[in-house]
């Protein structure tokens, strides 16, 4: 298992502030929603624009952090100006500091089986 510096643990919390100050105006009004093709396809609120601002507001970023597809669409429509998209890159460089392993890599399959003492 990586070994995760303190430097890096404080970055990474720095960067999820960062990530959750984006939001900081939003109204969590959904205007931005359904241009979001991430919630077309997947039909979770969650995983739509709204969402985002949501869960990051909250540093929540496991469930959301890979269903960007950092198009803007959702920046274009939004009346406040909200960067959506600077803040998921903010959250998932934070998520790789941390040491997680991006969901359904090989590099996390590996990781898992190692955690649960099996040979890969
Ligand atoms: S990002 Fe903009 S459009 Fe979307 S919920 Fe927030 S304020 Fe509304
Ligand atoms: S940038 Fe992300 S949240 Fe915004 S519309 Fe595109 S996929 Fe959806």
């Amino acid at each position: 298992m990586v070994k995760i510096s303190e430097q890096d643990k404080i970055e990474a919390e720095n960067l999820l502030e960062e990530a959750s100050a984006v939001f900081d105006n939003c109204t969590k009004c959904g205007m931005c929603k359904d241009l979001c093709p991430s919630f077309k396809v997947l039909k979770d609120e969650a995983v739509g624009p709204r969402g985002h601002a949501i869960m990051l507001s909250d540093k929540i970023i496991d469930k959301v952090i890979y269903t960007c597809t950092l198009c803007q669409a959702c920046e274009r429509k939004c009346p406040l100006n909200i960067k959506l998209c600077d803040a998921v890159l903010k959250a998932r460089e934070a998520f790789v500091l941390k040491g997680r392993k991006i969901p359904g890599s090989e590099e996390e399959k590996v990781s898992g089986n190692e955690e649960k003492g099996l040979k890969s």
